[in-house]
């Protein structure tokens, strides 16, 4: 086999409650991830050096890019020499709170795993994806699942359904994940948490409490107050009906669930292209896919 395709979804947390920081320098979290149908595409193929090709220009296509360092963990543990051409058609924004960077290099383990034949099985997988970043884990596993430690220790959670929802990123704001925490950390503020039992319990029994009234994000109180475009934009969406409005992980992208794919639309078409960055889609329950692979003689 010389080449695989794959698709490398986007991810939103439903919540995220920040714990307190970690020895390592790193922050304890606690997240509901899920991933939607937004994703990138990756295509890899034989070749004797590494490199990376992507036409979005706030992408590197050089050895900081997750995808490049998911290369080199694998040569790193396998003592492959030879290299591969990883070419990423990024449709996720960049820098926007979605795990854009991190499903690609989940998507790089799965498809030299594939394309090598190295027989890793899925726990070998996560532990190597936990070295590349906090979020890798959960691109591999995908779906609804529970996050703690850095993100990276998952368990598996009900699916809340398939839900449709718009998300929205400004245009001109990138939102640097490392700034998000360190800003949280120095708000003097205590925070009065979230209701992660009360979310945990909707996912069993939807009748309970409405899932989008649980929805619950810490970095919120770091990131709205510095970038009020953001906060408009949330505000905007509520006013127009969104179910549960949130800032997914360190922003700056907002979500909206929606009644069903119409009202997400509407929403959608509510806001300007010209500022935003729109999108309308639903949540699914796969993480990375190997869509395809071709055997040239
Ligand atoms: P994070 O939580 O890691 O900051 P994010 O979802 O907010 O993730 P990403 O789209 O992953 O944002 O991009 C964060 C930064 O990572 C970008 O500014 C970019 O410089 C860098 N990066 C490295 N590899 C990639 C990649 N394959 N796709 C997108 N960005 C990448």
């Amino acid at each position: 086999m010389n080449r695989v395709f794959l698709s490398s979804p986007a991810k939103i947390n439903l919540y995220l409650e920040v714990v307190g920081p970690r020895s390592d320098g790193y922050t304890n979290v606690v997240l509901v991830f899920q991933s939607i149908a937004l994703a990138d595409r990756v295509a890899l193929q034989n070749a004797p050096e590494t490199t990376i090709r992507c036409q979005h220009p706030a992408v590197p296509c050089d050895e900081t890019n997750l995808a490049y360092r998911a290369v080199q963990l694998i040569q790193e543990l396998t003592g492959i020499q030879q290299g591969v051409q990883v070419e990423i058609e990024k449709n996720i924004p960049v820098a926007a709170g979605l795990a854009g960077g991190s499903g690609n290099g989940a998507a790089v383990l799965v498809g030299l795993n594939q394309l090598w034949e190295l027989g890793l099985n899925a726990q070998q997988l996560a532990g190597l994806g936990a070295h590349l970043g906090s979020d890798v884990p959960f691109c591999l596993r995908g779906g609804t699942a529970l996050g703690y430690g850095r993100g990276e220790v998952l368990a598996s959670l009900t699916s809340p359904g398939l839900l449709p929802l718009v998300l929205a990123k400004p245009r001109t704001l990138a939102v640097s994940t490392a700034w998000a925490y360190r800003t949280f950390r120095e708000l003097a503020e205590s925070h009065a948490g979230g209701h992660l039992a009360l979310f945990l319990s909707n996912l069993v029994d939807p009748r309970s409490k409405p899932l989008s009234s649980l929805l619950y994000n810490d970095l919120e109180r770091a990131v709205l107050p510095h970038h009020p475009l953001v906060q408009r934009l949330k505000t905007h969406l509520q006013d127009r009906g969104g179910l549960g409005v949130l800032m997914s992980g360190s922003g700056p992208t907002i979500f909206a669930l929606a009644q069903d794919l119409d009202h997400a639309h509407e929403l959608a078409d509510s806001l300007d292209p010209a500022e935003y960055e729109i999108f309308v889609t639903t949540t699914q329950d796969q993480g990375v896919i190997l869509t395809g692979s071709i055997q040239e003689f």
